[in-house]
């Protein structure tokens, strides 16, 4: 529970009660500020409208141009791309068609989104969990080394918050071992390894357009590899395991007949979606410097509040600032996390969490039998991790509200802040 003895804070110019404590939050509830508002201009309306007018919504010519100029946009390391429904399909694809299933290990990060792991159980192989860098809550590449046995069959990587993974690292692990790397790249559309994205490192690079993302179609997703012949057979499988498209069958060339080589998914992206990704695309860059503007504006103004920041970028690298997460300790902040998930909510500012740790959901608790501790700076991320909102909707004064917020909250609760530091 949030302590209800905020009386005597004293913080020279932010003290102010905090609505949980019965002050006047810092937005009115009918300005709620949404966490991940997607970012969703007349392009796109344009864009979308022209495919409906067009009658033809389903898979087509959006989605065949969009895979090339999303192919185009990570530069000529990579050989194609299949877009997909979702981040999620991506990542099931991948794994089929690196043939792993039953009996096989896939080795991945605690910290991440439970999609990355619940893959791994899609195709009946049993995910081994590494623990994350307690700062970038990237996969720590030295526990991969030591958790892959005969059995391991893949590892997947996650580019966390949009911070690059140690690839140099792990692809000498990886090559030395001949084990195929999946790059998971929901948070990472613009990271960058000196002039080298990420998602060209591995087998194959699965992204995200999820409403949140830094791009969305509303729902999709896409699947990149260097090697083109890599992606006939997640073509196939992404629709219900056909020979050929089938836009293709009924287009003006004339019924053509189809074969279905496997029980495929149908895991295919709309015309819809594609033609929005379209339009998302060219904004990219320009709203990368956006995001990256207020986690800067956020760096200032909560460098002296008593929480973690996240770390600068590591030299020679690009983030693609997907999440701007705080760690809580209530030891210093005076607020544990949860309490302080709340306090801001009242005020009226969303925040999220990304992510509680794989190993303490019940499902992986009871699969792996692993204790919070036996990967520790995961466990700990989940428990203090916070993140504050950050999107390109977001006016200058949205970020001063979620500033005023936290500092207002933290101001009020914590010890250092109370003696007038
Ligand atoms: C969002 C996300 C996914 C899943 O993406 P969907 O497109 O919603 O399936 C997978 N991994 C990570 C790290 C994510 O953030």
């Amino acid at each position: 529970m949030v302590k209800a003895s905020g009386g005597q804070a004293r913080i020279d110019t932010d003290l102010r009660r905090p609505a949980i404590d019965g002050g006047t939050p810092v937005r009115d509830q009918s300005r709620f500020l949404v966490f991940g508002q997607p970012d969703i201009g007349q392009p796109e309306i344009d864009a979308v409208t022209e495919v409906l007018r067009s009658r033809w919504i389903g898979t087509g010519p959006h989605c065949q141009a969009f895979e090339a100029e999303f192919a185009a946009y990570l530069g000529p390391r990579i050989g194609g791309a299949v877009a997909v429904n979702s981040a999620t399909a991506a990542l099931h694809l991948s794994l089929l068609a690196l043939d792993i299933g039953p009996g096989d290990e896939v080795i991945s990060t605690a910290m991440t989104f439970c999609a990355t792991i619940n893959v791994i159980c899609h195709v009946g192989a049993t995910p081994v969990l590494c623990d994350c860098d307690i700062a970038t809550q990237c996969i720590l590449p030295e526990q991969i080394e030591a958790k892959i046995t005969p059995r391991t069959k893949a590892i997947i990587v996650v580019h966390m918050c949009g911070r690059p993974c140690e690839m140099e690292a792990i692809m000498a692990i990886a090559d030395r071992r001949g084990i195929p790397v999946i790059e998971d790249c929901a948070h990472a559309i613009e990271t960058r390894i000196g002039d080298r994205p990420v998602g060209t490192y591995g087998t194959y690079a699965c992204y995200s357009f999820y409403a949140t993302k830094n791009m969305t179609t509303a729902e999709g997703g896409m699947v990149v590899a260097q090697d083109a012949e890599r992606l006939t057979r997640i073509r196939t499988l992404s629709l219900h395991g056909q020979s050929a498209d089938a836009w293709k069958r009924y287009s003006n060339a004339g019924f053509k007949r189809y074969d279905v080589v496997e029980p495929g998914w149908k895991y295919n992206l709309t015309d819809i979606a594609a033609a929005m990704g379209r339009a998302q695309l060219p904004m990219v860059e320009s709203r990368l410097t956006r995001r990256r503007e207020i986690a800067e504006q956020y760096d200032a103004a909560l460098a002296e509040l008593p929480l973690v920041l996240p770390p600068v970028a590591a030299p020679d690298t690009r983030l693609a600032y997907h999440l701007y997460t705080v760690q809580v300790d209530e030891a210093r902040a005076g607020i544990s996390r949860n309490d302080l998930l709340v306090a801001m909510r009242a005020e009226n500012i969303g925040v999220g969490v990304h992510y509680e740790a794989i190993h303490t959901l019940g499902y992986y608790q009871n699969l792996l039998g692993l204790r919070p501790e036996d990967l520790p700076n995961a466990a700990w991320i989940g428990e203090h991790t916070l993140s504050m909102p950050l999107s390109t909707v977001m006016s200058d004064d949205d970020v001063d509200d979620a500033i005023t917020a936290i500092r207002g909250i933290i101001g009020w609760y914590a010890e250092p802040f109370r003696a007038g530091h």
